[in-house]
């Protein structure tokens, strides 16, 4: 950096020596002062590249280091508060403004830096060779300075608002995509054109609202800057008359003038992409402040070897405060016990498994695994005991090998192992690649029971002592059904199982059935004796809202 700023007054000084000889038409002369400035040039070049390699990795670790944090931050954001984000604009700001503060970052370093050691340098040079000149040149700086920062204030409020209308842009974007099958059954392609086109418009007014600033500010600055050289040669032409100044040292000043614009005009630039780069780091420090998930206690419990007795005592919880959605909710289940959850939709089975699972935690009462209340356990170690099989099966992109593995550590034989619990040992050995078929993004080339069986794979390959199934509403048909039924079955052995149940045949195995309504449970007990009291549940069945898994097959008791 500081040879490359050397350079600056160097060349001026030569540009005073040029100058005359060119007048002189003195060819050799010329020809010595210009291979002598394609040197420096050389060198000034030379330096800038090396300047900028050097600057260019410290830069680009800036933006993935903050990558690194946020995402490491995202991990553990409140699933509450995560709920409230939008995939969408959380990419922008991960992607689009974590490269802006990387590349302000370069810039300062690489641009601004070396700009204002070049004005320091050459204005230098400037006072050297004739002071009072400068000290003329120097009473209009202050006006550019206060024309800048004031545009520069105005130019950072624009560029937020628009990188406000662009992580908006990317968030509907977000929504669309995954529901353009959705959009398309209901004809509501023109809604969503519309509703895209009102976005895309705000986008572009914004932007334009930044643009037209950074347009106006250009040309005056520019102006500026070209009536205070045309005010300084016209100085110079009166020290020169005054006999104060040779002409070749007036050649020199006016190179070295011509010499600050440059800079004076990367620190407009920058500073004003400075300004956009602190908007996108406040959108970034954002993501910092939402809520996190409570960090595990000091001094855990460590949970050895998990037997999977479950119990909750008076236990109340809700998402929002004054509307309890599960209440006093008392209940033990000793471990290897399968209990089948019934219930109306938006009756609490869902929440039940956010409890067991620390995603949420109860406001009254306690949860406990092994007599252990799961607030004093590592989450790691909770979630390695008990495992979920989700309604929806969401696979990474990867082989099926990772797929099941998902990040833990398992040899190729506790994989294979889970899988033929799973029953799905047999499909992936048709794969044609076998384990190291490749899964595509959402698990796409895959049929619906497959993907449920991976699921099944993946909860019982860490051997967790307590299964959480969500069992799937969707039908599959009645030979894949039977395979998913077959792998759950062997799953669960020898674990506590607590399934949402939407099959007869899962009600029928379970050893309880709790019936869960308004947050309370209202009726218990198995199968055949539910069916006898003709409660709820029996209600419910006669409802069909318990499914048997072959449509000619009635329930058995209905
Ligand atoms: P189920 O699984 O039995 O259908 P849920 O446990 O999903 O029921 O929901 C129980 C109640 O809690 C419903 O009234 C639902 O609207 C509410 N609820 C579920 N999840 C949330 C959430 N993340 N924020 C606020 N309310 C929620």
């Amino acid at each position: 950096m500081l040879v490359f700023v050397a350079c600056w007054p160097l060349l001026a000084s030569q540009a005073g020596r040029l100058i005359p000889a060119i007048g002189a038409g003195d060819v050799g002369r010329v020809l010595q002062v210009i291979s002598v400035a394609l040197g420096l040039f050389l060198l000034q070049k030379l330096a800038q590249f090396g300047q900028d390699t050097l600057l260019a990795a410290p830069a680009l670790q800036v933006s993935q280091e903050l990558r690194r944090q946020l995402f490491a931050r995202l991990q553990r954001i409140d699933l509450g508060a995560l709920e409230k984000l939008s995939a969408g604009d959380l990419t922008y700001r991960l992607t689009e403004d974590a490269d802006r503060v990387g590349e302000v970052v370069y810039k300062t370093i690489q641009d601004t830096v070396p700009s204002v050691l070049q004005l320091v340098a050459v204005f230098g040079y400037m006072v050297v060779l004739d002071w009072k000149l400068s000290l003329a040149t120097l009473l209009l700086a202050p006006l550019v300075a206060l024309m800048v920062s004031g545009f520069g204030a105005r130019v950072m409020a624009a560029a937020e608002r628009s990188q406000r209308q662009v992580s908006e842009l990317a968030g509907l974007l977000g929504e669309a995509i995954a529901a353009l099958p959705l959009v398309r059954a209901f004809a509501a392609e023109p809604w969503l054109q519309q509703r895209f086109e009102t976005e895309i418009d705000a986008h572009r007014r914004a932007r334009y609202r930044t643009l037209r600033l950074l347009a106006l500010q250009h040309p005056v600055v520019g102006f500026l800057e070209a009536a205070g050289i045309l005010a300084v040669l016209l100085m110079g032409a009166g020290r020169i008359a005054a006999g104060d100044l040779s002409s070749a040292g007036f050649s020199s000043y006016v190179a070295a003038l011509l010499m600050l614009i440059d800079p004076i005009s990367h620190l407009t630039t920058n500073y004003n992409e400075f300004q956009q780069g602190q908007a996108s780091l406040r959108r970034l420090r954002a993501i910092e402040g939402e809520r996190q998930e409570p960090a595990d206690r000091h001094g855990a419990v460590p949970l050895d070897r998990p037997r999977g007795a479950l119990a909750l005592e008076a236990v109340s919880f809700g998402y929002e405060p004054g509307t309890p959605v599960l209440r006093h909710l008392d209940l033990t289940i000793e471990p290897g016990q399968v209990v089948a959850l019934v219930g109306p939709s938006g009756a609490g089975k869902s929440t039940l498994f956010s409890l067991l699972l620390r995603f949420n935690i109860v406001q009254e009462g306690r949860v406990l695994l092994d007599g252990h209340d799961i607030r004093d356990l590592r989450a790691a170690e909770l979630r390695r005991a008990v495992a979920l099989v989700p309604q929806t099966t969401t696979l990474f992109s990867g082989t099926v090998a990772e797929a099941i593995r998902f990040g833990r550590n398992a040899s190729d034989d506790a994989v294979r192992r889970a899988a033929r619990l799973a029953n799905a040992d047999g499909f992936i050995e048709a794969l044609p690649g076998g384990y190291a078929s490749r899964i595509e993004e959402r698990g796409s080339n895959l049929s619906g029971g497959q993907r449920q069986r991976l699921a099944i794979a993946r909860a019982v390959l860490g051997d967790p002592a307590v299964l959480l199934l969500d069992e799937a509403t969707s039908a599959l048909d009645a030979e894949a059904e039977e395979a998913v039924q077959q792998g759950l079955h062997q799953a669960m052995a020898g674990r506590t199982v607590l399934v949402i149940a939407h099959r007869l045949s899962t009600v029928q195995e379970a050893d309880r059935i709790l019936v869960l309504e308004g947050g309370r449970i209202v009726e218990e007990g198995n199968h055949d004796q539910l069916m006898q009291a003709g409660g709820r549940y029996r209600d419910f069945c006669n409802r069909q809202l318990i499914r048997a898994a072959e449509p000619l097959q009635a329930p058995a008791h209905g």
